[in-house]
Formats: C-alpha cells, sequence, structure tokens
C-alpha cells in the first residue's frame, strides 16, 4: 500500500472535474488547489475544457507529463471507478474523492464503491472518502478542499466524519483565530479511516493536538493501536456523536442490556488515553490547553477573582463538575492575611476586592502558585470603575509564565476585555468568557492527565495461568453450536469456570429427583434448586429458583413444586431438569462479571452491583480486555459499590480486592479465549465472608461463523501473545524463559538495564543510562503487541526470577520493515541468547511480513557485527554506526500487491514507531 505521507505532501496534484464555471465544487476546489502554486504543481483535468483557469487542461491522468501524488476527484460518482482505474493506472499515491453518491444513496452507491475498493487494492493506492470536502494542510499551504475559506496555519489537526460540521466548525475556527495542522474530512471512509489519519499525525511535526469528531470509528482496532501509540505524546480529544443511541436491543444477558455505544466507546477511549468531551466547544478547548506541557496534578483548584460574586458562583460550579476547591495551606493564609485588605475572603475562591490594583492580585497569585494544596489556578477579573484588565492580564501572563500550575483565566465581558484577551490568546494563555467553560476545561485536563497516569500504571504480578488447558472446551462450544443450543447449561458454564480457576459453588445437573437428593447430600445441605431450560434465560422471573432448602423431605417437595411451577408459567419451555447448587449463607456482596461483542470494539467486560437489580441500579464499569490488574482495580474503582468493598458496610466486613482482581483477569482470559462467546453473565458473583464465588452463569454463543484467519478476531487490543513464550537453554545447560515482555515487569526490566555494565549499556544506548524513570520503562513494558514485540530473557536464580536480556522488533509506519535491538546481561553474553533472540525477531518478521529487519549497531560493538553478519545481515557502516539489514522476501510489484489484499491482522494497520518518543539514535540499538 502506498504510504500516505506523499498524498498528503504532494509534489504534483490534480484535479478532475476541474472547471471555470463559479459555484461548483470543482472551481471552487481549483481555486484552493492554487492557492498554494509554488508548493505544488497543479494539473487541472477535464476533457471538455483546453485552459481552465488559465491553465493548461488536461484531458485525463495519463497525459499529464510528470508523476502525480494526490488526485482529487469531483465528478459524478458513476465516473469515479473509471477515473479511479486512470489514476491506478498511472500510479498515483492517493486519492481524494469528493463526490457524493455512493453508499449514502443505497444499493447502486455501494456497489459503486466496491468496484472502487476492487481498483483500490489491485493497485495500491489510499483513498479519502468519498462523500467528503477533502483535505487541507495549512502549513504546507495544501488546501484540496472546496471550503469557501482556507483554514489558517496552526499545531491542532482536526479530523471530523461529518464534512458539514466540519466546515461549520472551520468557519468559527477562523473567526476565533484557531490554527490547523490538518483538516480533513473523512467521508464514507471507504479506505482511511481514523487509525490512518491518527498514525500519520502522530509523526507530524506541525501537530501537537488531535481533534476528532467521530459518528462511527471505522476499524477499531486500528484506531485503538494507532491512539495507544500517541495518545500520551498528543492528546487525542473526541466528540462521538450519538449519545443516546443504543445498539442493536435483541440481547438476553444483563451486560448486553446495560453495555451501550456510549458506554462502550466511552470505555475503549480511556483505554487508550482519549479524552472524550461533551460539546463541540470543549474540541477547542481542550485541544489548546492539552497540548500545553501544564496538566493539573491533582484536581484541586484555587479561584483569584476581584469580585465576590462572581468568585462564589464560580466555586458551585467546581463542586457542581466534581471539582475540588483548594483548601489553602497556612502559610498561604498568613502570607494572605499579611498583604491582603483585612475584608478579603479569608479563603478559596481568595477575593482580592474590587478596588484591588495590579500589585496586589499579583501578590495572591504569587501565592498560589507556590501552593503545594493547589493543583490549578482559575484567574478572573470583572473590570469595574478603576479595574486595570489589560495591565492585570499582562501580570498573569507573566506570571504563569514557565509554571507547571495551569492558570486559566476568565475576563468577564466584552468590548472592556477584548484587549487582555488578545494579550491571552498571544501568549497561549487559556481564556474563556465564562468561569463554567473555564472550570469545565481544568477538570477534563485533570481527567486527561488522570487516565494517562493510571493506565500505565505498573500492575502488580498476579498468578494467572494465562494458558489453560481449554480444549475440551472448545470442544463442547463447536458442539453446542452446531446442534443449535446457544445457551450454555449452568453444569457446561462450571466447566469453564473450573478451567480458567474461577471459583463456584459446589453443584450439578440432576435428570431427576432422585440425582438431585443425590447432588444434595454431596455438596451439604442447605441447597438450591434452579430450573434447566434451554428455553428459560433468567430463572427466578418464573420462579425457578427455590433457595434455602434444609432437607432431603424438603427437597423432594419442592422439587416436584417447582417443576410443575415452570410447566404452568412457562408451558412452551422444554425443562432439562435441575441444577441443585450448595447454598450461600450469609452473602455480603452482590456483584456482576459479565461480557458481551460489541459491534465496534469486539468483546467488552462489565463489573458493577449485581443481583437482581442490575438493571435498576446500573452501577457498572465497562472495561476492555486484556485485562491486567491495574485495569481490573480501575473497573471497580469507578462503580458506586467499590466503596462498599474497600471499606465495608455497616457490619458488612470489605471484600478482597485482589482475590476480585484475580477474578475479573481469569474472566478476561476466559473471554479472550473464546470468540464465539456472545455474551456472558456471571450474576450474581457473590462475596462470602471475604470469599468470592460465582453463583449464576450465562453463557450465550454466537451462531455466527468466526473469521479465524487471525488470532483473536473478536478483541480489538491483542492480549499478551502467549505463543511466543519459550522454554530454552542457554548454551552452559541454564534453563532460560523467553517471553514476550509485559507492563508488569517494570522493576525486573530497570533491575537489568541498571546492571549493565558501561560497554553493554553503551551499546545499547549509545551513552550510559541508569535509572530511568517510570516514563521511560513504560514505554519499553508496556506495548502494543501489534506494532512493537519484545522478548525478554528470564531465569529464576533462587527463587527469584531475573532478566538477562530482551530482544526488540518495532515496526516502520509503513509496516515494510521492522527495526530490531537485542542486548544480553554481560555474565550471560556467549551463552547462544543473542543469536536465539535475533532469531526469534526475525521469525516475528516473518510471520508479519515485513520485508526486511534491520537495526542500528555501534561501529565497535564488534561481537553484535559478527553475529548478525553470521546470520546474513548486510553490514553498511555510517561513521560511527554500521547499518545491518537482512532482506526477508523479495519484493516485486506483483507480490507486494498480493500480500496487501490479503486479509493481514494483527499486523494490518499502518503504524509509524513512535519515533519522537524514543531518545534516538540511543534508542535505536539494543
Ligand atoms: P436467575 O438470575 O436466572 O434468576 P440465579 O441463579 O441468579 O437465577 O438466582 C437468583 C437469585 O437467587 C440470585 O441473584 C441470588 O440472590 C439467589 N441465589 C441463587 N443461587 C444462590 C445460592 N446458591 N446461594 C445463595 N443465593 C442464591
Ligand atoms: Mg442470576
Amino acid at each position: 500500500m502506498a504510504d500516505i505521507d506523499r498524498m498528503f505532501s504532494p509534489r504534483a496534484v490534480a484535479l478532475i472535474g476541474a472547471t471555470d464555471k463559479e459555484g461548483t465544487v470543482g472551481a471552487a476546489t481549483l481555486k484552493n488547489l492554487l492557492q498554494g502554486k509554488g508548493k505544488h504543481t497543479v494539473y487541472p483535468v477535464n476533457p471538455s475544457h483546453e485552459v481552465v483557469a488559465g491553465l493548461k487542461c488536461y484531458p485525463n491522468i495519463a497525459s499529464i507529463p510528470e508523476h502525480v501524488d494526490l488526485v482529487v476527484i469531483a465528478t459524478p460518482a458513476k465516473s469515479v471507478p473509471e477515473v479511479v482505474e486512470e489514476c491506478g493506472k498511472a500510479g498515483v499515491d492517493g486519492v481524494v474523492i469528493i463526490s457524493a453518491g455512493f453508499r449514502e444513496i443505497g444499493a447502486d452507491g455501494t456497489r459503486l464503491e466496491a468496484e472502487i475498493s476492487a481498483i483500490r487494492a489491485k493497485y495500491g493506492f489510499r483513498v479519502l472518502g468519498p462523500n467528503c470536502v477533502g483535505f487541507a494542510r495549512p502549513s504546507i499551504r495544501l488546501n484540496a478542499t472546496f471550503l469557501k475559506d482556507s483554514p489558517e496555519p496552526g499545531s491542532i489537526a482536526f479530523i471530523s466524519q461529518s464534512g458539514a460540521l466540519g466546515s461549520a466548525i472551520l468557519d468559527w475556527a477562523t473567526v476565533s483565530h484557531v490554527g490547523f495542522s490538518l483538516f480533513a474530512s473523512m467521508g464514507s471512509m471507504l479506505d482511511l479511516d481514523f487509525g490512518d489519519l491518527i498514525d500519520f499525525l502522530g509523526t507530524d511535526p506541525n501537530t501537537r493536538s488531535i481533534i476528532v469528531y467521530v459518528e462511527g470509528i471505522g476499524n477499531a482496532r486500528k484506531f485503538m493501536s494507532a491512539a495507544r501509540g500517541f495518545a500520551r505524546t498528543k492528546p487525542i480529544v473526541v466528540l462521538k456523536a450519538g449519545k443516546y443511541t443504543t445498539g442493536a436491543k435483541a440481547v438476553q444477558s444483563h451486560t448486553g442490556a446495560l453495555a451501550g455505544d456510549f458506554e462502550v466507546y466511552d470505555a475503549a477511549f480511556k483505554r487508550v488515553g482519549v479524552l472524550r468531551v461533551d460539546e463541540i466547544g470543549d474540541l477547542f478547548n481542550c485541544a489548546s490547553v492539552l497540548d500545553s506541557r501544564r496538566l493539573p496534578s491533582g484536581p484541586r483548584l484555587a479561584i483569584v477573582t476581584n469580585a465576590g460574586g462572581p468568585g462564589v458562583l464560580a466555586s458551585d460550579k467546581v463542586t457542581d463538575l466534581g471539582g475540588e476547591l483548594a483548601k489553602l495551606s497556612d502559610t498561604t493564609m498568613k502570607a494572605l492575611n499579611e498583604h491582603l485588605p483585612p475584608y478579603w475572603s479569608r479563603g478559596n475562591p481568595v477575593d482580592v476586592l474590587g478596588d484591588a490594583d495590579v500589585d496586589r492580585y499579583e501578590l495572591a497569585m504569587k501565592t498560589l502558585l507556590v501552593d503545594s494544596n493547589v493543583d490549578g489556578i482559575l484567574a478572573m477579573c470583572t473590570p469595574q470603575g478603576v479595574t486595570p484588565a489589560t495591565d492585570l492580564a499582562s501580570m498573569v501572563v507573566k506570571e504563569s509564565k514557565d509554571k507547571h500550575k495551569p492558570v486559566l483565566t476568565v475576563w468577564m465581558g466584552e468590548k472592556g476585555v477584548a484587549e487582555a484577551r488578545r494579550k491571552f490568546a498571544e501568549n497561549s494563555v487559556p481564556s474563556y468568557s465564562t468561569p463554567e467553560e473555564a472550570i469545565k476545561t481544568y477538570m477534563y485536563m485533570y481527567r486527561y492527565r488522570r487516565n494517562l497516569d493510571l493506565l500505565y500504571e505498573t500492575p502488580s504480578e498476579i498468578p494467572v495461568d494465562l494458558m489453560p488447558p481449554n480444549s475440551h472446551l472448545r470442544l463442547m462450544v463447536r458442539k453446542a453450536i452446531a446442534d443449535g443450543k446457544l445457551l450454555l447449561s449452568q453444569a457446561d458454564a462450571d466447566k469453564f469456570l473450573d478451567a480458567y480457576n474461577i471459583p463456584r459453588l459446589g453443584g450439578g445437573f440432576a435428570r431427576g429427583e432422585e440425582e438431585a437428593l443425590m447432588i444434595a447430600r454431596r455438596v451439604g445441605y442447605p441447597v438450591v434448586l434452579k430450573i434447566v431450560s434451554q428455553d428459560i434465560v433468567h430463572k427466578s422471573d418464573i420462579g425457578g429458583v427455590i433457595v434455602n432448602i434444609t432437607n432431603s423431605e424438603m427437597l423432594a417437595h419442592e422439587y416436584s413444586k417447582l417443576i410443575d411451577r415452570v410447566k404452568i408459567l412457562k408451558p412452551e419451555a422444554k425443562i432439562d431438569g435441575v441444577y441443585v447448587q450448595r447454598m450461600a449463607k450469609s452473602v455480603d456482596y452482590e456483584l456482576i462479571l459479565g461480557s458481551k461483542k460489541d459491534r465496534d470494539f469486539g468483546a467488552v467486560i462489565l463489573f458493577g452491583s449485581g443481583g437482581i437489580g442490575v438493571e435498576l441500579f446500573r452501577d457498572f464499569a465497562i472495561g476492555l480486555p486484556p485485562i491486567n490488574q491495574v485495569l481490573a482495580r480501575r473497573m471497580m474503582e469507578e462503580t458506586t459499590i467499590y466503596k462498599a468493598l474497600s471499606k465495608g458496610l455497616r457490619n458488612r466486613p470489605p471484600a478482597n480486592l485482589k482475590t476480585l482482581e484475580e477474578v475479573i483477569i481469569r474472566f478476561s482470559s476466559m473471554v479472550a479465549d473464546f470468540p464465539e462467546i456472545a455474551e456472558m453473565d456471571v450474576n450474581p458473583l457473590s462475596v462470602v465472608e471475604g470469599k468470592v464465588f460465582a453463583v449464576d452463569v450465562r453463557i450465550l454463543l454466537d451462531p455466527k461463523p468466526i473469521d479465524r484467519s487471525a488470532p483473536y478476531p473478536h478483541m480489538v487490543i491483542l492480549p499478551y501473545p502467549t505463543k511466543y513464550v519459550v522454554p530454552w537453554k542457554l548454551e552452559d545447560g541454564t534453563d532460560v524463559l523467553l517471553r514476550p515482555i509485559r507492563p508488569e515487569d517494570e522493576a525486573m526490566e530497570s533491575e537489568f538495564i541498571n546492571g549493565l555494565s558501561e560497554e553493554t549499556n553503551r551499546y545499547r544506548f549509545f551513552n550510559i543510562v541508569r535509572n530511568l524513570p517510570h516514563s521511560d520503562l513504560v514505554r519499553f513494558c508496556n506495548i502494543d503487541y501489534d506494532r512493537e514485540m519484545a522478548i525478554v530473557a528470564e531465569i529464576t536464580e533462587g527463587g527469584r526470577r531475573r532478566e538477562i536480556g530482551v530482544g526488540r522488533l518495532i515496526a516502520e509506519p509503513d509496516r515494510r520493515r521492522g527495526e530490531f535491538a537485542v542486548v544480553i546481561a554481560d555474565q550471560y553474553q556467549t551463552k547462544g541468547l543473542g543469536r536465539k533472540l535475533v532469531d526469534m525477531l526475525i521469525d516475528i518478521a516473518e510471520e508479519r511480513r515485513f520485508e526486511s529487519i534491520f537495526g542500528v549497531v555501534l561501529r565497535d560493538n564488534a561481537p553484535m557485527l559478527s553475529l548478525c553478519r553470521e546470520m546474513g545481515f548486510s553490514v553498511k557502516y555510517e561513521e560511527d554506526y554500521a547499518h545491518v539489514e537482512l532482506a526477508l522476501r523479495v519484493s516485486t510489484p506483483q507480490s507486494s500487491a498480493e500480500a496487501h489484499s490479503q486479509p493481514q491482522p494483527p499486523a494490518e494497520s499502518q503504524t509509524k514507531p513512535q519515533r519522537e518518543q524514543r531518545e534516538s539514535p540511543a534508542d535505536i540499538a539494543q
């Protein structure tokens, strides 16, 4: 596939459908393209004209004398396939299809799109649209849109699914002098989608933050991978339309009913560090402040104001929006008492009074900026008679410069404060017309920062077997689907719980009374009887659950009553028998743990308050698997019941949170292993005297065939790739475990790096690196297995696990090449480990269909260079380094087109390694 860089930075652009006719898309687009003449050549194409806009007009793409990087098509839909075919023949890199009349008009349009897709796949060029406004990159004076006004250059990239909304926002942005590095309207996303654009922008030096208007995400896996790669360095702010529309309602489980579109999108965005906002205005407010390096480290806001009333209103808003008013420190109070007039408010909001001059306001600002109880400041000004609004603004600009704490400003009014606002804008001090906007933005800033911190917190080790034997379950599922029995019985579901080590109450399936009595004797009284039928999903709704059966007489009696009752209440149901279960006494908490497959994001996991009131209380959190310890804890924390679980409630003891984390992780690994599971509820998951038991389990299978061409087709984040876990031996016989790195490995990785000799350390980092901070280690350990792979070699010494080597492979932006690096602890060098790791990386690169694997090695790193030579790498010397590269396949244009037309997840998405995050070139050779 062509690199999208070329179509986004074209030297030659052709416009098909160019015309002089006023009021047409063709004319408007041409005018825009011509603004950038000099930066790029523009070729009008239209068979019916010789000259357009005073330029020679070409009859078709083929007749253009040079290579065309970008083609903009503004001709009627019907003509587009033919035009696109010509583009393919001419070898163009990218096409923007502005024309409408495709899938939005129905079957005919969809057919046209399919035709275009096929042509695109054949030639490999990229397509933006159809049915879009086009794109613009003001920084390189490229405007391939038919917009009336050209966006101004700036550092915000704006991707909008809706062209109309996009233009409306741009209109507003022009007036507000917000500038853009890129504007792109996505249209129907026949090819390029959000993931591609974010990937492109992630390494675009002109872009500092990305704002996105989404209706539907397109390829969710691609989006997640791209967003996860860049959200830390370039804030991504998303407005998602359709807050109140929910997905298909044909669901049988509680999880299915609870986890609607809104909640799932929320969870997905949160999972990759994307900030979701509620309103259009928030998009820009956030985009401009999130890119400042100053994000609040806490929610505690201090307000300085020269008017009491507005200050109080603002402080109410802080509480309304879930914020926190800072409690000023004693030192601050003392300083303010000393220097402010006696009538000052003596607390937060700090009212410096209506007659405040610049000095007094400045003193308050300075004091608050150094108060460690204050995370951020809202500076407010209401112009009153003598207030020097503009001078105050200059002072705030000066004071807030180079400070770590964010300062947001609200200068109320219009004319009187226009100059002050201009000053703020010029100096990138965030300024708002109402306290509400400012506080809301502050809360977003805080949420964004906190989410990133939480996301990259190092999970603690939880002993969970990620590969429990499960072939018996796979066979069972296959058979159930073949037999059309999509609801697994509790007894079958128990086998899942047992395989994944999720504790449950003793119990079993009984076909008749005799068997029921036997099971009851085995599990011990009191027991619970539950009706078992494929046709009954919610048992207690029809009186299908009898609790507290204390002896055999009672059981015999209740058994027949149960069967009779169900026969009356649900005559059409085929009754298979009953499930006899030990009764849990003194249940402290009833929870729910569930999963469902979302249309866009695949499998999601739900945790919350359970029991019969789940849908009433709606106290739950959603997470995307795979879930690790930190993510499990996060999900719990998001619920209301968490307070009770962690602290206890009245006379009920707290739950064992570690156990709950473990259960959630095990559940997540079960979800990951079974794409066939459509919906699943464990409800209740009961906490009994600190222990956790799955009481009722419902598994609904998906009758639709699963595409198994790639692993984990039902997940958007690749789970821990257990297939690369291999036991191995060093040449001296030492046992080594080779396995992909995990976020949990941070301490081990740090110890490993710190233990390297100076020489080995320099070979790895090109200078001596020790005691890397968490932010760096996270990048080594918390990786996206879709774009990167790191295999660590681990040994166990005296019961302690130690890292003795690591090999890393990072995909290039276009996924054609992978960059590798290997480092081995000094005392384990020359034992064959380096070769083994390089060999594994080559295998992984081949599996991902890279054309080659390369690395940069210090010139004096003789052992590595000789290893590379032995393994067939070519070695090219450049100054201090050597570039080593191994071709993995011979690439002809034919074969590369073929390769791209095949489905190739997990390695399908376009990626860029996080270049700017690397301390290049040190990072290159590991
Ligand atoms: P369903 O959800 O199909 O109605 P459940 O098996 O969840 O059926 O039973 C309904 C409720 O009965 C549970 O929410 C729980 O409160 C209670 N219950 C069921 N089984 C037990 C048990 N073994 N011990 C204690 N309470 C139980
Ligand atoms: Mg239940």
